[in-house]
């Protein structure tokens, strides 16, 4: 308790009940909750927490993941939203640009500071972008790095580990780790680092196959592998990410956006497939999303395109699927829009109801339309909570393979038409990653969704997807985690946490109980 006053920094124990939930919907409880501003005061209060023996210790970004990781219950609540500071960039030898951050600074506020960002040390007048993209800008740079988050130009540029070069972790003890890419690696699953008090954290990781799809289930783990990687995608159960140095990218000269429209759901998936094997074609431009809206995301946009600050007219009756499609222009731009416009042609779309976005006003036009759906799904799943408070947002995160684009869609239409379920689907097609919101109206029918839900983790599991493709698994996913890796594995994940914390104090009842 002494270092909390050095620290001039404490819990408080009443817990405003905003900070008792996330955009999953569930809600917790708390004993109290502290908002530090340092990377020490963080580990002041971990520290104190274990003094006074705390049950749970759980961390909070922004509080926009879907999958109730920060959701607290009981225990203390560590806030990160004051951890906002940025510290001015680096370039590297080869002219590559960094910059470090606190976990709490968001993604919108990041973005906003690196309009006008430049690198010390780079002569030239480049602007420089970050180009992990989930569709909430809020979401804090601490909890993308926890969750791996990635979004519609992950297509391209991958997700959040990709673009992550440094990290500072307090530990469950509140002792601190310093990890730099290359620096700390396994040898083989054999792994050892040195914590700032000089302990030594020794171990082996666990064996498995993590499947070659976009993946955010568990931990990451691969043979040699970087330990920095332990930590992205770990959701707070490992330590809390207190200082992230984030690897920069220039921003293409030009950046080309296209909303198109097609009748047939199999029009559609034959443009992806089609785009996808020509975009190489294109390089040095580069196809960096594809994202899709289906006949119930279009219907929920004509229904409420007043209160949705939408800038385009809603689609027009007759079209019953969208697909936003984005490019990077590295050159000109002229193969890109004749190649996108050939195929539209050829595969049932139409030009005169097609919206290209080559301007950041109009980019932004459409990017509130792929924004307006998620929003929306969410308002829907809050009005129905008050009348039945157990519902929970029934939305998969599922991936699979190229090769079974189709095969995954085909089950998702004829399994909800079989139920009768009201649902909407939409997402990063461009991954084989779409979310399917389930929008049940009571509890049979959450139950029922839960059911269907399930059978596809298995089978999309069986096909050599992933459970979790961007979202995490967080407090409601555990089933479907040990559903992908089986028993052996989960153990092997349990005995990991276990090394870095022994107390099982750090974000406990996420990934597994
Ligand atoms: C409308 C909407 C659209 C979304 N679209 C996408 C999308 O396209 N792609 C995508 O990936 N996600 C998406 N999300 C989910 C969410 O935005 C991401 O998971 C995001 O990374 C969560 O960040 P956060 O700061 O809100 O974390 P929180 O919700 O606060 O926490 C998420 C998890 O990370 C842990 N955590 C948070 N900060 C830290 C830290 N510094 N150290 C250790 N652990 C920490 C928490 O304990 C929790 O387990 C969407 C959410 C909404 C509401």
């Amino acid at each position: 308790m002494n270092d909390l006053k050095k620290h001039k920094i404490q819990f408080t124990p009443s817990v405003p009940v905003d900070y008792l939930h996330d955009e999953s919907r569930k809600t917790g409880t708390a004993d109290a909750i502290a908002f530090p501003q340092t990377y020490e005061e963080s580990s002041t209060l971990v520290r104190a927490a274990a003094a006074s023996g705390a049950k749970d210790i759980t961390v909070q970004g922004s509080r926009t993941g879907i999958a109730a990781g920060a959701v607290p219950d009981g225990g203390v609540i560590i806030n990160l939203s004051k951890m906002d500071r940025i510290d001015s960039g680096r370039a590297d030898a080869e002219g590559n640009a960094y910059l470090r951050v606190q976990p709490g600074l968001t993604l919108a506020d990041l973005r906003r500071h690196l309009n006008t960002f430049s690198v010390p040390g780079i002569a030239q007048p480049a602007k420089w972008i970050f180009t992990p993209d989930p569709t909430e800008t809020s979401a804090s740079i601490g909890g993308m790095a926890a969750c791996n988050a990635s979004g519609a130009c992950s297509f391209a540029y991958g997700p959040t580990r990709d673009h992550v070069e440094a990290l500072t972790v307090v530990l469950s003890d509140g002792d601190t780790l310093r990890l730099t890419r290359g620096q700390q690696k396994a040898s083989g699953l054999s792994f050892s680092v040195e914590t700032d008090s000089g302990l030594q954290i020794k171990g082996e990781l666990p064996r498995f196959k993590m499947p070659d799809v976009k993946n955010a289930s568990g931990y990451w783990i691969r043979p040699d592998m970087d330990l920095l990687d332990l930590f992205i995608g770990s959701e707070g159960t490992l330590g809390i990410i207190a200082d992230v140095e984030l690897r920069l990218r220039t921003k293409p000269p030009g950046t080309l956006g296209v909303l198109c429209y097609f009748s047939d759901e199999s029009d559609a998936l034959r443009f992806i497939t089609r785009l996808r094997k020509a975009a190489p074609s294109a390089a040095p431009d580069l196809l960096t999303a594809i994202e899709y809206f289906d006949d119930g995301a279009l219907a929920l946009i004509r229904a409420n395109a007043h209160g949705m600050g939408l800038l385009l007219p809603p689609p027009k009756l007759h079209w019953s699927f969208a697909l936003y499609i984005e490019w990077a222009l590295e050159s000109g731009g002229e193969v890109p829009a004749d190649l996108t416009g050939s195929l539209l042609n050829e595969c049932g779309g139409h030009g005169s109801d097609t919206w290209v976005a080559a301007d950041a006003p109009s980019m932004d036009k459409l990017r509130t339309f792929r924004h307006a759906v998620p929003e929306q799904v969410n308002a829907i799943i809050a009005e129905r909570k008050r009348g039945c408070p157990d519902l929970t947002k029934l939305g998969t995160d599922l991936s699979v393979p190229d090769n079974h684009l189709l095969d995954v869609m085909r089950l998702y239409r004829r399994d909800l038409h079989k139920a009768n379920l009201e649902h909407v689907i939409f997402g990063h097609i461009g991954n084989n990653h779409v979310h399917v919101n389930i929008l049940p109206r009571d509890m049979d029918e959450y139950l029922c969704g839960k059911e269907l839900y399930r059978a596809w983790a298995q089978q999309v599991v069986e096909w050599g997807g992933s459970v979790s493709a961007e979202h995490g698994i967080g407090r409601m996913k555990k089933d479907l985690l040990a559903l992908m890796y089986g028993a052996e594995t989960m153990a092997g994940m349990r005995r990991l946490k276990n090394l870095f914390d022994p107390a099982r104090r750090l974000n406990s009842g996420r990934l597994f109980d």
